[in-house]
């Protein structure tokens, strides 16, 4: 009797413990099935002005306003199934198909196309023969989401597509304006009127507020967002990054550091500096002034916004990389391949001197039907899917995305009250100068920086499941434990029952 109570009990305890996981694990795969079962953000693009920089440049890809239709296409290849093949036709980038050797791909529309839209997983290379002997080739740029303008309407066509490309879809327009998420993207600038330096994606909203729906998408300024790390293992976020910046108005594709993958062991300044290498991430920083020869920088918290590593040593190297930039001396290589250069300005966020608070809710942007630059970023965050659950763009408090301070300046202090990055800074191109050295005025001030102790609460939010395989882990160890307590007892009841000194206090 009693052993079968046992046997019960340890049935039962057993069995606790098995939905525990099998609950765990419903709730993370549901989470990742949310995740990565997105769409393409559905977004309504700015329609742009005449005085604005981007759009000049966009206006051959504009198409007529007659919307296009999205044609069927069929895929066939020697090297790849057909049932495989068929994932390109999903909108969704959960699917994807790996090529693990160099094939072709035969296409037929259902009716002529005049418009392709790629989209990849990793940059992949391809190149694209029409039936009249045409050739197109892959961006060198490497862009994961890349619009073709054919030029002429086909109704079949190869893409050969080279080894280790990644697909995610293969989508087919008629001549026309194809759907808003379908993105066509500029190159990187030539130069920047600003550099925008956020270290993860969903970085360029949360602490830097209204910035990029204002200069990129209202004014039209030349912006060019370079990220310190990838997201290549959580590549969904690479996708986010571009729905989120379309969003808001960036024709510039953005620069994403190869060498520097996000991991979640960052979050620590001494295991970032351990991980990327503080020497990496200065010649990073010292290369991608060079290439864009911005007139205004504007950088994250020195102090990590919350404390994170990779954000400090994003904005610790830049303040470095500052003052080496027009020193030929300095990385040489990069100095030969872009020219020097020396920056006009540079902000960061929620830097003590020279401060500015820029109300992004003050804005009122016309190329987004007059929401506001504050709404925008709110609105550019969101694409962030995966991590829009965990944060909101701080408009007030401890992490402001208004405040910045002046940290670096060639062309002196800002007006009190003015607010305007932009004061002192004359956007022609006459007025583009690279001194060959850097005089006594462009001072950096500040540059010992304390550093601040991560805060666990925060830093946690930064993978996405921490928190529910803790609770769950938590909660098995709470079963296990009261598992463990039931038998001693009853092992001791027996013993008890044995030696007959069972008490009743
Ligand atoms: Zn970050």
């Amino acid at each position: 009797m009693k052993n079968k109570k046992f046997i019960l009990t340890h049935a039962a305890l057993s069995f606790l413990l098995c939905a525990a996981a099998l609950s765990t694990f419903i709730v993370i795969l549901s989470a990742k099935v949310s995740e990565s079962g997105r769409h393409p953000s559905v977004t309504s693009i700015p329609v742009y002005s005449g005085q604005n920089d981007a759009a000049e440049e966009l206006g051959n890809l504009q198409t007529e306003s007659k919307p296009a239709d999205s044609v069927a296409l069929m895929f066939s290849s020697e090297q790849v199934s057909g049932d495989d093949l068929r994932c390109l036709q999903a909108k969704s980038v959960k699917w994807f198909l790996t090529f693990k050797s160099d094939a072709r791909i035969s296409v037929t529309a259902a009716k002529p196309v005049s418009q392709l839209y790629f989209q990849f997983e990793v940059p992949s290379r391809w190149t694209l023969t029409l039936p009249d002997g045409t050739v197109r080739q892959s961006n060198e740029n490497g862009f994961i989401h890349e619009y073709v303008d054919l030029g002429q309407s086909v109704s079949e066509f190869t893409v050969d597509v080279a080894e280790g490309a990644v697909f995610t879809g293969l989508f087919g327009f008629t001549e026309g304006e194809t759907p808003d998420w379908v993105q066509k993207w500029l190159p990187p600038c030539e130069t920047a009127d600003l550099l925008v330096l956020p270290t993860h994606s969903d970085d360029e909203f949360l602490w830097f507020g209204g910035a990029l729906p204002y200069y990129a998408g209202e004014l039209g300024y030349d912006v060019q967002v370079v990220y310190m790390t990838n997201h290549y293992n959580n590549s969904f976020r690479e996708h986010e990054r571009l729905n989120a910046l379309w969003h808001v108005g960036v024709r510039h594709y953005p620069v994403v550091c190869e060498k520097f993958t996000d991991w979640f062991a960052t979050k620590k300044y001494e295991w970032a500096v351990e991980k990327f290498g503080y020497e990496n991430v200065l010649e990073f920083q010292v290369e991608t002034l060079r290439r864009f020869h911005p007139r205004v920088v504007l950088a994250q918290d020195v102090n990590g916004e919350y404390g994170h590593g990779a954000h400090i040593l994003n904005t610790q190297t830049l303040l470095e990389a500052l003052k080496l930039t027009n020193d030929p001396a300095a990385y040489p290589d990069s100095a030969e391949k872009y020219g020097i250069c020396s920056v006009q300005k540079c902000y960061v966020h929620l830097w003590e001197e020279n401060q500015i608070v820029v109300k992004w809710e003050d804005f009122k942007l016309s190329q987004f039907n007059n929401k506001s630059a504050m709404r925008m970023a709110d609105e550019g965050y969101a694409e962030n899917k995966s991590q829009y659950i965990y944060y909101n763009v701080p408009s007030n408090g401890q992490y402001d995305c208004r405040k910045f301070g002046l940290a670096f300046t060639t062309v002196g202090n800002d007006t009190p009250g003015k607010n305007d990055m932009f004061e002192h800074i004359d956007r022609s191109e006459q007025a583009r100068v690279y001194p060959s050295s850097i005089s006594d005025e462009n001072d950096v001030s500040g540059t010992d920086i304390p550093l601040l102790e991560p805060e666990t609460v925060e830093n946690s939010k930064r993978f996405p499941f921490a928190g529910i395989i803790v609770i769950s882990l938590s909660g098995a160890i709470v079963l296990l434990l009261i598992f463990l307590a039931i038998l001693l007892r009853n092992r001791s009841r027996r013993k008890n029952r044995v030696t007959g000194n069972e008490t009743n206090h």
